[in-house]
Order: structure tokens, then sequence, then C-alpha cells
């Protein structure tokens, strides 16, 4: 059943078969609900769609899924790599926890949580991180 042909036939019929007043005020009743219905066949047809275009979505990254979860795999496996040019290595003594380790001696840095700041843990090696806190927050959000 088409819903906007059954409405043109009622307004036909209306037409044919009463006369004024009876035919402008039937009019004026149906024509309201003739222009909700297209409005409601318009968003059905966006939501038709938005859901077409979901579904592409989903499907592109069901596709990219195994090689995403291959690479997610292969870092976990990594014993060393680097967060914004800073190498961490997993650490035996930090239950297989990644710390970052100092590019001037290559122990273990402390970070200051608070501060989000990054410093040797070496009192004689003094380096500390120059970059801002929001790469520090970074870092550690990425270990
Ligand atoms: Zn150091």
């Amino acid at each position: 059943m088409n819903i906007t042909f059954e409405l043109q036939q009622l307004d036909d019929l209306m037409i044919e078969h009463t006369r004024p007043p009876v035919t402008t005020m039937l009019g004026n009743k149906l024509h309201p609900l003739g222009e909700q219905m297209e409005k409601y066949i318009a968003a059905k047809e966006q939501d038709a769609n938005d859901a077409a275009e979901i579904k592409s979505v989903f499907l592109k990254l069901k596709q990219e899924k195994p090689a995403v979860d291959a690479q997610l795999e292969k870092i976990k496996k990594e014993d060393t790599r680097f967060v914004d040019g800073l190498l961490s290595e997993r650490g035996t003594n930090a239950g297989g926890k990644r710390l970052p380790v100092c590019p001037v001696c290559n122990i273990p840095v402390q970070i200051h949580k608070r501060m989000v700041n990054v410093m040797c843990s070496d009192s004689l090696c003094k380096w500390a991180s120059d970059f801002p806190p929001e790469n520090g927050r970074r870092i550690l959000s990425r270990l």
C-alpha cells in the first residue's frame, strides 16, 4: 500500500463528492497529513542511508580487525619499543610491565605522576625530560 497514493485518492474523492465549505474543511485536515507523511518518508530514507553507511564502515573495520589484532599481538611481544622518543623495555622486576629507560644511561627512569615529569633514577646521571607535560601524560598512557 502506497500511503501517498491512497491520500491522493482520498483527496480526489473529497473534491468529487463534497461541496464547499466541506471540501475545504476536509482538505485542511487531509493536506497536513500528506505533508507529515512526506517528511516521515524522507526521514526513513535518511535512516536507511545512514544505516547503509554504518554497515559499510562496520564491514570495513571488521575486515581490518585481524590485521590490527595481529599488529597488537606483535607489539605486545616486543621487548623494547619507543614511546615519544623514549625507549621502553619490558621489565621482569616490574611484573612484565614496560619501563621507560633513560636515553643517557639506559636504566629505568622515574615518572613523577603529579608533575608528569620524567627523570633518570640514577642521581649521578641527572637526565630529565624537557618535553611538555602533555608528552609525559601520553608516555604514561602508552606504556
Ligand atoms: Zn640516566
